[in-house]
């Protein structure tokens, strides 16, 4: 179940007792001193808001959370399926400045404490990692591009390379576009390749499919190595929910982020 923390935060109750150190949460869009289409809690600086009203939004947010904004590390999202391990020497980076931030990555992991790894959202689908054994958390950015080129997985086998056992590690799929508001044509589909998939899209008319992106990532993850009782879905459609989340498609491109946000309490 996820469930409201403040106007600015939901979280996701079974892992606030799993995982009580840790802090994975996903922003809304509101509370925040955006205006317009961004009203209000636009956290992603890439999207022709004003910068200086989405750094005092990301501040809210840090502080509503607990830490400092310093302490986050944000990245260049582009769709790919490149994974970056970061560490807390990478504190800090792209918080209020685009330029900064870590350069073309859609996923973003570490076993350090303290740090808060961020990524933006309006219909992607996040996913948020956590082995409570070694440390690992991570967060990655699932679009149809990014599901495709099965960024979950990239993500299981960077942790496994470092030591990590995929069938410890506890996946949640946040909230995104779903199955009922996300109409996608061949094309898409043909980009469907990996086997035992054809149960995540419904033609519902000529060339046109219902996706089902969270269930396609939950199958992925499981087909990578995550146990499928490890994964847990939120359930929440972004484009729905309208008075809780920004939409790219609902709201035509013109839009703010929500920020999926991961990191181990303590110093
Ligand atoms: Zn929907």
């Amino acid at each position: 179940m996820i469930r409201t923390v403040s106007e600015r935060f939901l979280e996701l109750e079974e892992w606030k007792s799993l995982f009580p150190s840790l802090t994975a949460l996903f922003s809304t869009k509101n509370g925040g001193t955006g205006t317009g289409a961004f009203q209000s809690l636009n956290t992603g600086l890439h999207v022709q808001d004003d910068e200086h009203t989405v750094i005092q939004n990301r501040r809210l947010l840090a502080q509503a959370e607990g830490t400092e904004l310093n302490m986050w590390i944000f990245a260049d999202q582009v769709h790919g399926k490149r994974v970056v391990r970061v560490n807390r020497h990478h504190a800090g980076m792209g918080a209020e400045s685009y330029e900064k931030s870590v350069r073309a990555a859609d996923g973003l992991w570490t076993f350090d404490k303290g740090i808060r790894l961020s990524l933006g959202f309006a219909d992607c689908v996040p996913l948020y990692f956590v082995e409570q054994d070694t440390g690992f958390i991570g967060v990655a950015h699932a679009g149809w591009k990014g599901s495709v080129s099965n960024i979950g997985a990239e993500m299981i086998s960077q942790a496994r390379d470092a030591g990590v056992r995929p069938e410890k590690i506890s996946v949640l799929i946040g909230p995104s576009i779903g199955a009922c508001c996300y109409i996608v044509d061949n094309h898409v589909i043909h980009h469907i390749t990996q086997p035992d998939m054809q149960n995540v899209y419904q033609e519902v008319s000529d060339g046109q499919y219902k996706l089902d992106l969270p269930l396609y990532n939950k199958q992925l993850l499981v087909q990578a190595g995550v146990k499928e009782e490890n994964v847990i879905l939120s359930g929440l459609c972004t484009s729905c929910e309208d008075t809780l989340f920004f939409s790219h498609r609902r709201d035509q491109g013109k839009t703010g982020r929500m920020s999926a946000v991961i990191g181990w309490k303590e110093n």
